[in-house]
């Protein structure tokens, strides 16, 4: 019996949410003593990934899009007893066509470890993550797409046999040009993320926006409204039509909180929010607010946080 995970690679970098989903197939295998077999391009370094329960590493030319990668994965899971993918932007569009292919059940923004395999239930965020439901999926392959960052990355001293295969794919789409997102930090990755909305007034005060997000190492996003007026790139857009994030830190600054957007950052670790108006809808879902005006409030918190990391 076999767990098979999909592990995805950044020009032949494993992300975090790689090693994590890795593990999420050896949680669900050992619950059913079962190995896991990980599926990844022939640019990564497989052999990583025996340190985080990998049994067996299949290395493949990839295909170029998500329905290709669905159709290589169908391939080779006929005879696995589940799929782990994670909620990435491209995990989230290859897990649904791989659930169609194999017309097996899939949950998505999966945010728990399987509860129990038979029946094989889950946690999931439901309704933009304003909750969470438990669901019983059928069938004798589940796929899961869990919500990266919500199980968290576990080391181990296995090692994993690493082999290639040749596996075509069937692409229906061809990619004809990629534009890399110009960002010091990549933002689906980002372990901390600034955010401005249409407070901040203009696109020629987000330098504080970005005073902040480099002392923190944070990557930065913005609201809708903002990326569509063109004040920043649609690349930085989070929210249900946007990005969806799950930083350890999220800091929204002069940002309403709408339900749009809440549902794209909901399920970051600890949110902070800057804003005027003590009525703002954010303030609800904050674990952190401060009333204030951001052109005062920012500044001094980046001149505090630069003095915090001189003296320490
Ligand atoms: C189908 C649909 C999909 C959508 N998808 C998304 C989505 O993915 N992401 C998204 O973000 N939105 C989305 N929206 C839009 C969403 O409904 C809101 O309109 C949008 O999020 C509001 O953006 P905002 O908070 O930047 O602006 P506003 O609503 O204008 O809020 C600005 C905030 O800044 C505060 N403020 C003003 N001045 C200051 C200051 N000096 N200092 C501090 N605070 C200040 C104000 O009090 C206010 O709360 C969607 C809408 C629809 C209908």
């Amino acid at each position: 019996m076999s767990i098979l995970v999909f592990v995805e690679d950044w020009n032949g970098v494993y992300k975090k949410a790689s090693f994590e989903a890795v593990g999420y197939a050896k949680s669900w295998a050992s619950m059913i003593d079962a190995k896991v077999v990980a599926v990844t391009s022939t640019q990564a370094p497989a052999a990583e990934l025996g340190g985080y329960g990998a049994d067996h590493c299949i290395q493949i030319e990839l295909g170029q899009t998500a329905m290709g990668i669905a159709g290589q994965l169908e391939a080779l899971s006929s005879s696995a007893s589940g799929v782990v993918i994670a909620g990435t932007s491209l995990g989230r569009s290859v897990a649904p066509a791989l659930a169609a292919l194999k017309d097996a059940a899939l949950s998505t923004n999966t945010i728990s470890l399987p509860l129990g395999t038979a029946p094989f239930q889950i946690k999931r965020g439901a309704f933009s993550s304003k909750s969470i439901e438990t669901i019983e999926l059928s069938g004798a392959s589940p796929i899961i797409s869990f919500v990266p960052n919500s199980i968290g990355i576990k080391v181990t001293s296995g090692e994993g046999a690493v082999e290639t295969q040749e596996i075509s794919s069937l692409e229906l789409l061809k990619v004809i040009g990629t534009e890399v997102a110009s960002g010091k930090v990549a933002l689906p990755e980002a372990e901390a993320v600034v955010s401005g909305g249409r407070g901040l007034k203009g696109p020629e005060n987000w330098g504080i926006i970005e005073e902040l997000a480099e002392v923190l190492g944070a990557a930065t996003a913005c609201s809708k409204p903002v990326s569509d007026i063109g004040w920043r790139p649609h690349s930085e857009h989070v929210g249900q039509t946007g990005i969806q994030v799950n930083p350890n830190l999220y800091i929204a600054i002069g940002i309403s909180g709408a339900i749009q957007h809440l549902a794209g950052v909901s399920a970051s670790k600890t949110i902070v929010v800057v804003n005027t108006d003590p009525e703002a809808p954010f303030f609800k879902a904050a674990d952190y607010g401060i009333v204030g005006d951001a052109f005062e409030v920012v500044p001094k918190l980046v001149n505090a946080l630069r003095a915090f990391k001189a003296a320490s």
